[in-house]
């Protein structure tokens, strides 16, 4: 089999309803969707979802028609990581990281769609499985909420059946975060997983202060304390809180999350499949922490259910709400494995 062609589109408009974290408002929904074309008819197709900026979708789909497309027509596209690695080289002039990853994730992404329905199997069943159902909790407590927003948000969590809620923080002075983060506790109860996420907002001072304020609320994780970068301060950060702390969504490449799993400055390891490059990155970075027996907990869903399903140190799925008019429920907590031939997630 070989691959014919490459089509690219784009798609970016403002968003209804707004969602605001410490560092951003996200304020728009955009696409650059993939479909890769091939001799014998079968095709894989991604999409790379944009939360802000108008014209990234347009960006990126010029940089994959220009720039790496060209590449992989001709080539069998069985060859995943053969392909991966040459795009990482070609993209290493300007910089792999930032767009040119997301580029590179597109193309992995449907590639593992297109392996999985030429063989007309879920891409979970090609990555050798480890559960059926995934456990999940839901991203609920955005900024722009109030208490009492954030209150009917984490009940609803709660009745859909989910393990847990997250709510940002940051956003305010650490009284704010508290009197958030109390209200949640008080209506998802005393077992339920609650999560902080603090986007990148801190200096290690306060991301410490902070923190031991978090522990004694009981939270599962504190997730992005830091700038993504700074692997010595979350080194230093690890040593001192009880607390797990979480990262990993604005990390590009499995490289990037050596040193700081080595280090011990991550308790749970969160890529994104734009960032990391896709499935197979993700895969890899899972592999990697689970030989430091470190959890993994995705950042986002969608077709990410895939490597979840696979990796040994899984814990989480991130989620939002379920849809009123949601196809599936959640069973125990978990959402199960999707049966379609190729990536699709539960969402797509
Ligand atoms: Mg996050």
């Amino acid at each position: 089999m070989k691959i014919t062609n490459v089509e690219v589109s784009i798609t970016s408009e403002a968003k209804d309803h707004p969602v605001r974290d410490a560092i951003q408002l996200l304020d728009r929904n955009g696409h650059t969707t993939l479909t890769i074309e091939t001799d014998e008819g079968v095709t894989g197709q991604s999409k790379i979802y944009f939360g802000r900026e108008e014209h990234s979708p347009a960006v990126l789909a010029m940089i994959i028609e220009r720039q790496l497309a060209p590449v992989i027509i001709g080539e069998d596209p069985a060859f995943i990581r053969g392909i991966r690695d040459r795009l990482r080289t070609l993209t290493d002039y300007q910089g792999t990281p930032g767009l040119s990853t997301f580029g590179m994730a597109a193309i992995d992404q449907a590639l593992w769609d297109l392996q999985g329905k030429a063989l007309g199997v879920p891409v979970w069943r090609l990555l050798g499985a480890q559960r059926s159902a995934i456990p999940t909790y839901a991203m609920v407590g955005w900024l722009e909420l109030d208490i009492a927003g954030l209150e009917r948000v984490s009940a609803k969590a709660m009745e859909q059946g989910f393990r847990g809620v997250k709510v940002k923080v940051g956003g305010g002075p650490l009284s704010e975060d508290l009197e958030r983060v109390g209200a949640v506790r008080k209506v998802i109860g005393d077992d339920a997983a609650l999560m902080v996420d603090a986007n990148q907002a801190f200096d290690y001072a306060e991301a410490l202060r902070r923190g031991r304020a978090y522990e004694q609320l009981g939270c599962r994780w504190f997730e992005e304390p830091l700038p993504a970068a700074d692997t010595a301060g979350h080194v230093r950060l690890a040593e001192k809180l009880d607390l797990p702390i979480a990262t990993g969504e604005n990390r590009y490449g499995q490289a990037a999350f050596r040193d700081l799993i080595e280090r011990g400055g991550v308790g749970v390891v969160q890529p994104d499949l734009r960032r990391a490059g896709g499935v197979t990155d993700c895969f890899e970075i899972g592999l990697l922490a689970a030989g430091f027996n470190i959890p993994y907990a995705s950042h986002g869903g969608g077709a990410h259910i895939h490597v979840l399903a696979a990796l040994p140190n899984t814990i989480y799925v991130e989620s939002g709400l379920l849809p009123d008019d949601s196809p599936i429920s959640l069973v125990d907590g978990c959402y199960p494995l999707p049966d379609r031939p190729g990536l699709a997630g539960w969402n797509d």
